[in-house]
């Protein structure tokens, strides 16, 4: 249920109906707005419930919302969200590509890639501290000391900082170390943990699960929105189909899909997409001119000693040369690269 109020309401009217929502057992969540302030009802809002509010004189209408998100929705929110990652903006004119390797291997592999990155003009580096592998025998993440890494990299060039989350208690302490978080496609509808991502107050980017749908790719963001993180970026990584010729298919529609549906920044992973070097230019090349608001690549100074995921990981020099061949398309599509 969505509280559409008149232009002009002063914030003590607004106030009143929110008690009023409250007095019905239910919690109002308000957008306070330069024209109009919107409050969106969370819980059980049947109706009937609300009926009694009808004849308040503050309110211009009550707009019951079929779908199962609310915060999310552009009903809610019709102007797009944008993103702020230290001076970064992410949703808005600005097409941003948080890049850096798999994971976090050592000081000198991540300063190398970090200073690479810094001069192609990447603003925010990505890299895992703690990795999710399908074998536990695999390399698991440096954890605790590759935060650390990660923040000296950060002091030393200057960029923004990225890393992946998997467990509650890791949480807080991560948000410490880092810029910005990110759940990974396991871990998406792990709702505690998009609990305690919701409770931080730095970004979050929110990767797809390669088996959910759009809606509950949705309701995940929703979690964390719920709880107050309002800065959630929704990326889009693939999804798992009967095709084996990648890794995972990166599903397109979902862009352009999201894009309508929420107000949230959307961006695409075309390296775990693909599982293929080879196709990161043309996945990237389609996610811009969908209408992306950005990627998320991963670079390795050196992919054939990658502990995880080489053989997407682009060499620098690739690396370079794609970023000069998408900014053309962006320019098309009326984004700065
Ligand atoms: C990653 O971005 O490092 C990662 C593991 O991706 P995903 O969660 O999409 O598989
Ligand atoms: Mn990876």
């Amino acid at each position: 249920m969505i509280i559409v109020l008149k232009p002009k309401t002063s914030k003590k009217e607004a106030e009143r109906v929110m008690a009023k929502i409250r007095e019905n057992g239910l919690e109002p969540v308000p957008l306070f707005g330069i024209e109009r302030t919107v409050i969106a009802v969370i819980g059980d809002s049947r109706t009937e419930a609300l009926d009694g509010m009808k004849a308040m004189e503050c309110i211009e209408k009550i707009t019951s919302i079929l779908k199962p998100y609310k915060l999310a929705s552009r009903e809610y929110k019709p102007d797009n969200t944008i993103v702020k990652v230290g001076d970064v903006e992410i949703g808005g004119k600005d097409f941003v590509i948080v890049a850096g390797p798999c994971s976090i291997e050592s000081e000198s592999q991540i300063m190398e890639i970090a200073l690479f990155l810094k001069k192609v003009g990447i603003k925010i580096l990505r890299a895992s501290a703690f990795k999710p592998r399908t074998s536990p025998y695999s390399f698991q993440g440096m954890g605790l000391k590759g935060l650390k890494l990660l923040k000296q990299v950060k002091e030393r060039t200057g960029l923004l900082v990225e890393t992946e989350v998997m467990d509650v208690r890791d949480v807080k302490i991560s948000a410490e170390y880092v810029d910005m978080l990110r759940i990974g496609a396991r871990n998406m509808q792990n709702f505690d943990l998009l609990k305690e991502v919701g409770k931080v107050n730095i970004p979050v980017i929110l990767k797809r699960g390669m088996n959910a749908t759009i809606s509950e790719f949705i309701m995940a963001a929703e979690y964390i929105l719920s709880r107050g993180n309002k800065d959630v970026i929704l990326c889009e990584r693939g999804i798992r189909t009967f095709e084996t010729a990648y890794r995972n298919t990166l599903d397109i529609s979902a862009v352009p899909t999201l894009k309508k549906a929420t107000h949230l920044p959307v961006m695409v992973d075309p390296s775990h997409s693909s599982g293929k070097r080879g196709l990161i230019l043309p996945l990237s090349r389609a996610s811009i001119a969908a209408g992306a608001d950005g990627l998320m690549i991963e670079v390795h100074p050196n992919p054939e000693q990658a502990l995880s995921d080489g053989e997407q990981s682009l060499y620098p020099e690739q690396f370079s040369k794609i970023l000069e061949e998408l900014k053309p398309i962006c320019k098309v599509m009326g984004r700065n690269l």
